[in-house]
């Protein structure tokens, strides 16, 4: 057993999401890290006893089933492992007869630990905590605004979204005809801290509840950014969590994208950024010397399979993508009217998930020290890769 990686995590809680029970005799058992692993077996084992109480005698029969077999596969671990262990377990229905269904066990452990001890029957599998585990852990807000109006957008993972928007009703610097200037000058004031006010209440309310939110840009023309950002509009909690003043010359969804892209030097580990430099870099690449860039599905296994790719881009949605496997070589090929495999020229072809042809990729970059980023679609950058087959990969050296 090996932890499982995010994308493969993904891929088994899909598969465990579809499965259900009869009765309540899915079993979901999550084991924290440095738990001793006798302790656990105590309480399947007393768990066990309690079963013997359960009404019904199919459900009985397959949740003590369930626990024998979840006692047995533990056997296999002298300890915990690092980050804990998950496994469900129980006798999964698939619509035929009552009592025909058997017992399945798939243990997982996590790509990040798991924190509290959890035994759950069901009549399905409890997923939550590893569900978190996938969720975007970094989330950044941008306010862009001037006198006139601003945007609040919010960055998760590699895209963004404009969440509100409002005007003020500022007038503009020009005073209108037979209104004194001192009065004129009073009511604009007023005007702007009202909408300051407003701004912030709006500010609170769509960003107060984003328990990830990490830090906040306030960005605009002119000084009204430092105006809001001094002020006492912003919840303190929120104020906490700005971290820079930044200049752009627009306001609105072209403004939100400036200070995105003005503020790489202060949220330099967001994905939006990692994303989109390791897209453009292939690009580059293949302007500057394209020997050294390898793209779309067979000639990027190809690099792997000789050891040559360095870094790797590829695209997440390639995975909902139906492929097709070479049994003889095991490479990977978009399907067409060959029926022969386009490496090895065998005609055992199968058909295959893009799914796994991304698990295979992760695993022979992992083994050959080639980085990978994987590349969200529905993005500009996702767009470019996808013009290259959704995969590419920066070589060490130039392969025929
Ligand atoms: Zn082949």
């Amino acid at each position: 057993m090996t932890r499982v990686s995010k994308l493969h995590l993904k891929r088994l809680l899909k598969e465990l999401k579809s499965k259900r029970g009869w009765g309540t005799e899915l079993i979901s058992l999550y084991i924290p890290a440095g738990r001793n692993l006798h302790e656990v077996t105590r309480y399947l084992r007393f768990e066990y006893s309690q079963a013997a109480n359960i009404k019904d005698k199919n459900t009985r029969k397959n949740v003590q089933a369930a626990i024998k077999s979840i006692l047995q596969h533990l056997k296999l671990y002298r300890s915990t492992p690092e980050n804990g262990l998950a496994i469900f377990c129980g006798a999964v229905s698939y619509g035929n007869v009552r009592g025909e269904e058997k017992i399945e066990l798939i243990a997982i452990e996590p790509p990040e630990p798991i924190t509290s001890f959890i035994y759950r029957c069901s009549s399905e599998f409890y997923l939550e905590p590893l569900e978190a585990q996938l969720e975007e852990k970094e989330v950044y807000a941008v306010i862009v605004m001037d006198r006139g109006g601003a945007a609040i957008a919010v960055i998760k993972g590699a895209s963004y979204k404009i969440v509100d928007e409002l005007n003020s009703d500022v007038p503009s610097k020009h005073r209108a005809g037979g209104q004194s200037q001192r009065r004129f000058e009073r009511g604009r004031e007023e005007a702007v801290k009202r909408y300051y006010v407003r701004l912030g209440e709006h500010a609170n309310k769509m960003l107060l509840p984003i328990k990830e939110l990490k830090h906040i840009i306030i960005a605009g023309p002119g000084d009204a950014k430092e105006e809001f950002a001094n002020g006492d509009y912003l919840n303190y909690m929120l104020k906490q969590k700005v971290i820079g003043l930044v200049d752009t010359a627009y306001t609105g969804e072209t403004g939100v994208r400036e200070a995105i892209y003005k503020s790489r030097s202060l949220l330099s580990d967001a994905r939006i950024y990692k994303e989109r430099e390791a897209v453009q870099e292939v690009f580059e690449r293949l302007s500057k010397d394209s020997r050294l860039v390898a793209y779309g599905i067979v000639p990027v296994e190809k690099a792997l399979l000789v050891r040559a790719a360095d870094r790797l881009v590829v695209l997440e949605s390639l995975a909902d993508e139906v492929l097709a496997r070479c049994n003889s070589c095991g490479f990977f090929f978009k399907p067409d009217r060959s029926p022969r495999c386009p490496q090895c020229g065998g005609s055992d072809i199968a058909e295959a998930k893009g799914e796994e042809f991304l698990e295979k990729i992760e695993e022979e970059a992992a083994q050959t020290k080639a980085t990978l980023v994987i590349v969200t679609d529905k993005t500009e950058w996702g767009e470019q890769l996808q013009k290259l087959g959704g995969i590419a990969a920066i070589l060490r050296y130039a392969i025929e």
